[in-house]
């Protein structure tokens, strides 16, 4: 165990109350809550000083929760700026979800042609008045830490009435900057894994705010989680010659923990040894299970399912569990918890093996959790915030995705990988469905340019959709596959009506999805040799941070996914 580094920061809402005296007003934008935001107000006022402190983190957003009264307001148009160094849509995507936050009131959204941070708002009243509002949305443009020009929320300072203001380099943004500085500093070595785990466990007082629309919620320790975690993904990704959002990189077990804390700002980043245990919860229906399924459970699951047993090791000492059924259909291999924070496919696979066991002449290989290190600190950082996404648990223990692995190019660390060979080899499948998710809620790198770099197309949800990836000379198959597994799905109750609520949100803020809709489910599809199975279908269902009703719909579209999948492909295989 090595510490890094190790500091507490003066909270800049405290600095702000310290600093003011008596007859001052001034506006501010930090990164904090509202309640802590209202109570220095309080505090300051307490003092004789005027003070208004917003949210530097969606700023748009918190006016209309804040301060826009919506009373007696017909319709409303936004007006946002189009930066050079950002893509078109960042302001539209940063006033997410605002276009479900305001009723039935049409809301629309309007380029501008200027890059001033500010939001116009127009307000229409029912009596046919106008009001026009600017919100001031403070941004920094910046060269962040794998060396891009981005354009980044910061702090802002307006002093007694000075309408121009000045940037305040606030708590939220020096932490991040100091810790991301520290680590890449240090001397990690010339050779891949540079650690076992890198622990950055931080200490912020921030509450999470839910908002009314799905599963929302603004929650400024998620962000950061999620900031910290890629941003030192791309530091490692870089240092090691890779290009950026390249899946290949061996890094280590990057773990950012941000913790809550009642008022001090305190980060600690040191190296830790791996362990091999996990955090599992109790035992559930597998039918019904409303949070992602304990290990235990799931290898008793893959005892009921029988057949021949088959295992990896991954680099903690964990294993991969999977069987082979061996029967006289045409074999399909079922595989879930490649991403180890998609929580879904993993239940849905072991259901659908449930089902298929049953089956006269049922031939397939079931994995379904393809990453136990992942999975494991998916478990433990879900004790601390159980609705963040942490997709420090989306990869593995060696901090690659593990999909990228090949024989000739993963050198003495295969792993986990060789679940899918060995269940390629035994079953001799042309057929993987391989079932992924994705975030149920918005995510943001709010210190790097807000969009999350080279995985924009998630930043929102936007349903349940399919991708089919195919060898060529396979596409008419592909395509018979995706008609028939949407057909099927679009029988599944309230799944269509749950696709066209997060599409129509998805295209107010982001723009047009670019999925084909084949019955009425967006899908993708195109040709990729890099998987050796010929013909591979991957489900995205929203699901990272649902639980309960929500998670039951999300394992039971996997399942019929892959039921369906199974049964067309028999019809496929029969007839080419
Ligand atoms: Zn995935």
């Amino acid at each position: 165990m090595t510490v890094i580094f190790e500091r507490s920061f003066e909270r800049t809402l405290a600095r702000l109350v310290a600093d003011a005296t008596n007859g001052q007003n001034f506006e501010a934008w930090t990164f904090d809550d509202r309640e802590s935001r209202q109570q220095a107000e309080r505090t300051l006022k307490e003092k004789g000083v005027r003070a208004r402190i917003r949210n530097a983190y969606k700023p748009l957003v918190n006016a209309f929760i804040e301060e826009i009264d919506l009373q007696d307001v017909e319709a409303i148009e936004v007006r946002y700026p189009v930066h050079p160094n950002a893509p078109e849509n960042r302001f539209r995507l940063e006033a997410y979800p605002l276009a479900a936050m305001v009723g039935n009131r049409p809301i629309t959204f309007v380029a501008r042609a200027d890059s001033d941070f500010d939001y116009d708002v127009l307000l229409k009243s029912v009596a046919g008045s106008e009001r026009r509002l600017k919100v001031l949305a403070p941004n920094r443009v910046h060269i962040d830490a794998a060396g891009e020009t981005s354009v980044s929320p910061t702090g802002w300072l307006m002093r007694n009435g000075n309408a121009t203001g000045e940037r305040l380099a606030t708590d939220y943004e020096q932490l991040f900057e100091e810790t991301i500085n520290a680590v890449t500093h240090f001397d990690w070595g010339a050779t891949e894994p540079y650690f076992q785990e890198l622990n950055i466990r931080v200490a912020l007082p921030a509450l999470d705010e839910a908002l009314p629309i799905g599963d929302e919620v603004m929650s400024l320790r998620e962000a950061l989680h999620e900031d910290f975690y890629f941003s030192l993904l791309e530091f490692f990704q870089k240092k090691s010659g890779r290009p950026l959002g390249d899946r290949g990189l061996k890094p280590g077990q990057i773990v950012p923990q941000i913790l809550p804390s009642s008022g001090d700002i305190f980060v600690r980043v040191e190296t830790q040894p791996l362990t091999s245990r996990y955090w599992d919860g109790a035992e559930q229906q597998i039918e019904t299970a409303t949070e992602p399924v304990a290990v235990q459970q799931i290898e008793a699951e893959l005892d009921k399912i029988g057949g021949e047993a088959f295992e990896a090791l991954t680099r903690s000492g964990r294993t991969v569990r999977a069987r082979y059924i061996k029967g006289r259909d045409a074999a399909v291999m079922i595989s879930g918890g490649q991403h180890a924070n998609e929580t879904t496919g993993g239940a849905g696979a072991l259901r659908a093996a449930r089902r298929l066991a049953k089956l006269e002449g049922a031939h397939f290989t079931i994995s379904p959790l393809e990453n136990p290190d992942g999975y494991a600190l998916h478990q433990r950082l879900r004790q601390d915030s159980p609705r963040h996404m942490y997709h420090a648990a989306r990869y593995t223990a060696l901090g690659d995705d593990l999909e990228y692995r090949s024989e000739e190019t993963a050198g003495p660390y295969l792993f986990e990988k060789k679940i899918r060979f060995q269940a390629e080899s035994l079953s001799g499948a042309r057929l993987h469905v391989n079932l992924h998710g994705y975030p149920t809620h918005e995510w943001t790198r709010p210190l790097s340019g807000y969009v999350p770099r080279n995985f924009a197309m998630w930043t929102l949800p936007k349903g349940f959709f399919l991708i089919a990836r195919y060898h060529s000379g396979w596409a008419a198959q592909a395509e018979q596959l995706l008609d028939k597994v949407t057909r099927h799905l679009g029988a599944t109750p309230g799944l269509l009506d749950y696709n066209d609520r997060q599409i129509a949100l998805y295209e107010i803020h982001a723009g047009e999805t670019g999925f084909r809709i084949i019955n009425g489910f967006p899908c993708l599809a195109s040709i990729d040799d890099r998987h050796t199975v010929p013909m591979t279908l991957i489900t995205e269902y929203p699901d990272e941070t649902i639980y309960g009703d929500a998670f039951i719909a999300g394992h039971t579209a996997q399942m019929e996914t892959v039921l369906s999948a199974y049964s067309a492909w028999q019809e496929i295989m029969a007839s080419s």
